[in-house]
Parts: C-alpha cells; structure tokens; sequence
C-alpha cells in the first residue's frame, strides 16, 4: 500500500517550492523597503493563545485548530489522566498570535520606541474542508506592525500589499482591494447590538447558523455564502454609518492616504474578516479568475486590543496576510508562467564516457564551475554523447563542454553555445571565463 500525503496537504515539488522561495524574498525585499524585519516564531504555541487572542467562538479556533500533543500527554490523557494547560498545544492557524506573543514576551515594543515592524513567512495549519484553494496546511507571509495606531501605519502596510502582488506578478486589472473599519470597543458593541436586533427581526429568513450566530457574535453572519442571508444581510445596519467619532477620522485618514497614493479600492461595510481581534481599519484582497469561492489572496486589519488580550501592556497593531498557494492559483489562471525548478549554466558531456581520464577531467572541469559560481551538471548514467545533449536540453543548459580523448589531450574542451549552436575550442583553465 502506498502511503500518500494527509488530506488538504500539499507537496511543493520542486518547481513550486523554488516559486515559494522566490514568493518569500520577493515578499520580504518589497516589505523590507518600509523597515519591516524578520521573525520567526514556533509552529506550535500554548492553544490558550489562540483561545484568549483570536477568541474562542471563532470558526478558526472553535473548530479548525489542529492539536498537537506529545505521545506522554495522550498516554495520560488514554489513561483518564489529564494534562497541565501549558501543555495543550495548538499549530498555529495563523500568524499574529503568535508574533504579538513573541514581541510581548520580548518587550520588542518597548514604551516611547518606535513601532516594531516584522515579517515572517511560514506553514498555518486549519482543519478546514479542503478544497481548491483551501488547504489544511498552507503558507502564508505576513507583517505585523506593533506600536502605532496612526493611519499612516493601515495606508502604507494596503500599499506594500498591492505594491508586491504587482511585483510577484498578478495582473492589476485581475485584483480587488476591500476596505473597512469596524469600529472599536467604543462604538462596535452598540453596532453588534443593532445587528443582533436586525437579525432577530429576520429569524424566519436566516440559516440557523446564522440565528446562533446572533447570539454569539452576530457581525460573522455577514460571511454566510447562504444566498438568502446573504440577501437579508445586504440590508442590516453598516457599521460605517455607526462609528464613533474617533474611528470615523482614522477610517477618512486611511482613505485619503490611500487616495493620495492612487491605490484603488471599495469599501465594503460587509468585510468583517473571521477574527475576534480587529478593530477599526480591515482589508481584503480577492481576484476573480478561476479561484471559486475560495477568492481572497491576503487580508488584514488592525488589532489595537490583542496585546491586552495576551498578557502585554496596551499596544497597537495591524497586520495581515497573505496566502501563498492561492496567488500561485492567480498567477496560474492569469497564464503566468513559473521558472523552471532547475537552472544550469553547463554542461559537461564526455565523448568516449568509458575512457577514466575523460570522466576524471570532465568531473574536475565541473567541480571548477561550480566552484566559481556557475550551476552545472555532467552524466552519472554512462550515457551516450547523443543522449547526454539531450539531458543538457531538458536541464536547460546554457554551454555544453564536450570533453573528449583528443579535446584532452591539447588540455581544451569543445564549449557549445545551445542557442546559437557556436562551438569554440576553450582551453579547460579558461572555461570559468568563457561562461562569464
Ligand atoms: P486569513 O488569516 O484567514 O485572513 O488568511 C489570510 C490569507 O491566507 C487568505 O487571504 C488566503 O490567501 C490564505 N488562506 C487562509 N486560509 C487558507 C487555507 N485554508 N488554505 C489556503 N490558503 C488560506
């Protein structure tokens, strides 16, 4: 019996995972530009976090977090034992959590400095329905700037966002940026209250999701894909128009910085994103072609409460994510095309393979190569002259130096230029410079 990958994961065979490192620096240059700075932080956190941070009645936590537990806990736990609470562990759904975790155990927010800006790049595991485009193990690059609340920090983070899908290559025509606020602690719980009244006054049209919903965190109804709720909800009330004085400014500043950058965008009073913690400024980006349902390439939004809800000092925070196995699915319906897994500068064919001083010098010239910087390959197979020219092809050689008993013998090499068919005789000394 063969044993394949667990569902909803996936293999980055080696084309995509060159494409997920080249996704990461190109991510981290754009980021990089506006100060941000790596972390890394565990895949695997106390599960508390997530409970406290993203909050327990969300889907992501409530349902979708992966446990981890090690072979003693379950034994115990088998044993009707029970495990200390620092030893449940959750893998971590998103990035956030864990990052504001990080920064608070680490006072990387000290008071009076600066705001901390950090990037990371790494697997999120869900245990969501797997589907296209949603995974149960999948990664993300995300930021998280922690440390100021001013609108400038929301406008530039939507910018550098837009800045790298343009640079990583999705089409602009294809994406399309939501905005949001939702408010804060100030004016969000007399909104939630007016939608929880709105919501009971549709009981009879709405999903019973939707109805439970309501009494725990009603704003999420207005993620329901039922068409019917979908329909009702179109008409509740929108936090837009029930902001607090303060949040209205910020929200205003945010859009006038993006209007000044000339960063299109729509505003949705509907976005409300799955977790617990945003307050005021979100944000999503989604693409139309051929990704379903599963349509939103990254998100974030602003979270000036989950420092608190963590154990630090007041702090605020905004970040966001993007998932890299659906841009790939935008840039694959947008037709662009991913570079090939393997690069090679050369390649060294043997004529006369059997003849050992032939193999030793081709295998020395390849060494000398690689030594100075160039990708390049040679036969292991004992192929003929024939078939090595043909696996240079397939590798995508640029040379090919064909090493023979005479080309040996005037200490040469025939070097073949594979796109024009030029054939030179180089000295084997002088290859590294002819490749240059
Ligand atoms: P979220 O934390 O849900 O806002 O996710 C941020 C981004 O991560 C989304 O916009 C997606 O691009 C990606 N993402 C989230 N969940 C999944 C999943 N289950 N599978 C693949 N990508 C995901």
């Amino acid at each position: 019996m063969t044993i394949n990958a667990p569902e909803g994961t996936k293999d980055l065979l080696p084309n995509e995972a060159k494409f997920w490192n080249r996704f990461k620096q190109t991510a981290f240059d754009v980021f990089g530009r506006y100060g941000y700075v790596p972390i890394e932080t565990p895949v695997m956190e106390q599960t508390e976090l997530f409970v406290r941070g993203i909050g327990e009645a969300t889907d992501v936590v409530s349902k979708e977090m992966f446990t981890a537990i090690s072979g003693e806990n379950l034994k115990r736990l088998l044993d009707g034992g029970s495990i200390k609470s620092k030893s449940r562990l959750s893998m971590r759904p998103e990035g956030t959590a864990g990052v504001v975790r990080a920064a608070v155990q680490h006072d990387l927010v000290p008071q009076g400095a600066a705001p901390a800006k950090l990037m990371y790049a790494g697997q999120m595991f869900r245990a969501e329905r797997p589907q296209k485009g949603r995974l149960r193990q999948f990664n993300q690059v995300g930021v998280e700037c922690l440390g100021a609340d001013a609108p400038t920090i929301d406008a530039e983070a939507i910018i550098m966002l837009m800045r790298f899908y343009r640079e990583i290559g999705i089409p602009e025509g294809s994406m399309r940026l939501l905005v949001n606020s939702m408010g804060c602690d100030e004016c969000r719980p007399a909104y939630r209250e007016l939608v929880r009244a709105y919501m009971n006054e549709h009981a009879d049209e709405l999903c019973e999701t939707c109805m439970t919903r309501a009494e725990i965190n009603p704003l999420r109804a207005f993620d329901c894909k039922n068409p019917g709720c979908a329909a009702v909800m179109e008409n509740a009330p929108k936090i837009t128009d029930h902001l607090c004085d303060s949040c209205r400014e910020h929200y205003e500043a945010v859009r006038a910085l993006l209007d000044g950058a000339g960063v299109a965008y729509n505003q949705d009073p509907k976005l409300v994103r799955g977790l617990d913690y945003y307050t005021r400024t979100v944000f999503e980006v989604q693409v139309d072609n051929g990704m379903g349902s599963q349509n939103a390439i990254g998100g974030g939004g602003r979270y000036d409460k989950l420092a608190e809800e963590v154990g630090g000092r007041p702090t605020p925070g905004l970040g966001f994510a993007l998932g890299f196995e659906r841009c790939a699915l935008a840039l694959e319906a947008a037709g662009v095309e991913l570079a090939p897994a393997q690069q090679c500068d050369l390649f060294v064919a043997c004529a006369g393979a059997d003849a050992p001083e032939v193999r030793n010098a081709a295998f020395s010239l390849v060494q000398q190569c690689r030594d100075a910087g160039f990708s390049c390959e040679m036969d292991h197979q004992g192929r003929s002259l024939k078939s090595q020219f043909k696996l240079a092809d397939k590798l995508g050689a640029a040379k090919v130096a064909v090493l023979g008993p005479d080309e040996l013998a005037q200490g040469k090499a025939t070097l073949r230029d594979m796109a024009t068919h030029d054939e030179t005789l180089v000295a084997l000394a002088d290859v590294t410079a002819a490749l240059r």
